[in-house]
């Protein structure tokens, strides 16, 4: 806010951009005309521009997103919350079913640089770091063409959309804050996904402000992991457990694995067993994700028994398992699928 001007207008500006999520400048009415005039046509508010919109046969919508550069990310809105954050127990305590709930599924960069070998988002070729306001900008711009008060609806938050987070933590953290303090959505309702950026799991559990934990494992072992995550190279299993193993959980809080299958890779019964004694000890659950197929990713969907084999599995093992619903399969929004595809879709259900 400009010098002389008194801090409760800053304020003001804060909760109209935010809390009331105004779309224009000169929509902040707590802001005397004179001003409102003077903001509107010195400042642009940057939230993301409706690209496109596809909606699912399963209540899904997928949202391609375009900032000021021309550069689009995707952001999906799921109405009853994403099939594995949800509804499974980990949320115990809270009136879960008490109002309609949905969960946001978030970006936080254009295009990954992670290489994983079965996720369509590695292959975009333009990448770059969202700021922390178009990251907020996202969740604003669903929020208002869904009509949702915060107040009223239960909203999760689920930093799994394009990108990887934790390469972009500065502004990402920044943009969690903001989501807390502006918009009004607790960090108790946001689970953020890294594919595991080792050095950044140790900044995270020191945050006061932050969201749950999840952790893209999806092998038992550093083999089968380097085949299909490179960055296992770099941080492999051993320091990665390490660091979760350190991770400052809170109060009934969990670490999520999340473990995509790839038929006769990684989902055969002992690698269930292997990664069963992998996470031992540690509060978690595991979400359990047969693979979103696309083009140009050589692995294939397993079975359903196949899936559900390795869920009893762990479940025998003493380890909470879950299967997440693929959610907008149709319209290319289910997790790993994320590329801003534009054409009809050639796949089946
Ligand atoms: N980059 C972060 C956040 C994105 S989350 C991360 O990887 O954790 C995306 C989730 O979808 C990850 O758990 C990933 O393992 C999973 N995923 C990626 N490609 C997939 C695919 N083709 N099918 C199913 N899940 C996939
Ligand atoms: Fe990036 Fe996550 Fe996709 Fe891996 S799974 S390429 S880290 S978005």
């Amino acid at each position: 806010m400009a010098a002389g001007h008194p801090a409760y207008r800053g304020r003001q500006l804060f909760e109209g951009l935010y809390r009331r999520r105004v779309t224009a400048l000169d929509q902040v009415t707590s802001l005397p005309a004179s001003w409102r005039a003077l903001l509107a046509s010195a400042y642009e508010l940057g939230l993301p521009r409706m690209d496109a919109v596809f909606a699912s046969i399963d209540g899904t919508i997928r949202y391609l997103l375009e900032f000021s550069d021309g550069q689009s990310v995707e952001t999906v809105w799921m109405p009853e919350g994403d099939g594995g954050e949800s509804g499974d127990g980990s949320e115990a305590g809270e009136e879960a079913r008490s109002y309609a709930r949905a969960t946001i599924c978030v970006s936080s960069q254009v295009g990954c640089a992670v290489d994983c070998r079965f996720c369509l988002t590695a292959q975009l070729e333009t990448r770059r770091n969202l700021s922390a306001g178009e990251i907020v900008g996202q969740v604003i711009a669903v929020l208002n063409d869904r009509k949702v008060a915060v107040e009223s609806q239960r909203i999760n938050l689920v930093f799994m959309g394009q990108g990887e987070p934790f390469l972009n933590y500065d502004n990402w953290i920044r943009a969690v804050r903001l989501l807390v303090e502006g918009v009004g959505i607790p960090d108790s309702r946001m689970t953020v996904s890294t594919s595991g950026i080792v050095p950044r799991i140790h900044d995270f559990g020191a945050e006061p402000v932050r969201p749950k934990l999840a952790i893209s494992l999806n092998a038992p072992n550093d083999e089968l992991r380097t085949g299909i995550m490179p960055l296992n190279k770099k941080w492999d299993i051993a320091k990665l457990m390490a660091a979760v193993r350190d991770f400052p959980l809170r109060n009934r809080e969990k670490v999520t694995f999340e473990y995509v299958l790839l038929n006769e890779v990684n989902d055969r019964p002992e690698h269930a067993r292997e990664l069963a004694e992998l996470v031992r000890g540690i509060r978690c659950k595991v979400n359990l994700i047969a693979l979103n197929p696309g083009p140009g990713i050589d692995f294939r969907t397993p079975a359903d028994q196949r899936v559900e084999a390795f869920q009893q599995i762990l479940i025998a093992s003493g380890i909470p398992a879950f299967i997440r619903r693929p959610r907008g399969r149709d319209i290319y929004a289910a997790c790993g699928q994320l590329k801003r595809t534009t054409e009809p879709i050639q796949i089946s259900l």
